[in-house]
């Protein structure tokens, strides 16, 4: 695998941890059967698994559904811990569209079997990430719409004034949890629509105000 970098204007950052949240919009957690949480569910995946747009991602031997998650994600600037939410958006540098790609029957299993998430949602190439803009170009990332296609046919649409915690309040709660560091990344949940890519598929995401991830899929 490649390096993968971040790139914002003049600054490179080196991703750090790769914090996502599960079940933050309603009718997502619902679609599979999932209560909706009183509090962000916080689970992570590692930097190797991230690639850039125009890269494919590679569907595992071990797993036989990956699912395309589309998520608004963000990247931290600066260092922060026990963060107020008043001062939350402060610390992110930029927003991106990003696709938390997730093996569904591997996550199954772990569920069912009080097993970490790590294997399911942590292969590599399962975080493709688009480029970055500056946070300055998004005024509310609350008014923000999502869209994921597949070989051109819609599968997921949604908006993110939908999600049940939103941005300031994830970062508030994330950074209550483990310091926030520059080049960390914050996957904030996807709406509904989830299901499966397979070999030759293209997937598009788009969040508006933010440039399109485009990648491929093949078999491992
Ligand atoms: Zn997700």
């Amino acid at each position: 695998m490649e390096d993968y970098r971040i790139s914002l204007g003049e600054t490179r950052y080196r991703p750090g941890k790769v914090v996502c949240i599960g079940r933050n919009y309603a009718k997502h957690a619902r679609e599979l059967g999932n209560a909706i949480p009183t509090q962000p569910m916080v689970f992570m995946k590692p930097a190797s698994s991230l690639i850039a747009s125009g890269s494919d991602v590679v569907i595992h031997p071990m797993t036989n559904d990956v699912h395309h998650e589309v998520e608004l994600v963000c990247l931290i600037g600066r260092r922060g811990k026990n963060i107020a939410q008043s001062d939350a958006l402060s610390y992110i540098e930029g927003y991106a569209v990003g696709l938390d790609m997730t093996a569904r029957d591997l996550q199954v299993q772990a569920k069912e079997k009080g097993h970490p998430w790590a294997v399911a949602k942590g292969f590599d190439t399962f975080a493709p990430l688009g480029p970055f803009v500056d946070r300055a170009s998004i005024s509310d990332p609350q008014d923000l719409t999502l869209h994921l296609t597949i070989n051109g046919e819609v599968r997921q649409s949604g908006h993110t004034s939908d999600m049940i915690f939103p941005v300031a309040e994830l970062i508030s709660w994330c950074s209550g949890l483990f310091t926030l560091e520059p080049g960390d990344l914050l996957f904030t949940g996807t709406p509904e629509g989830v299901g499966p890519v397979h070999a030759g598929d293209r997937l598009k995401a788009e969040i508006n105000g933010l440039p399109v991830l485009e990648v491929g899929v093949q078999q491992g």
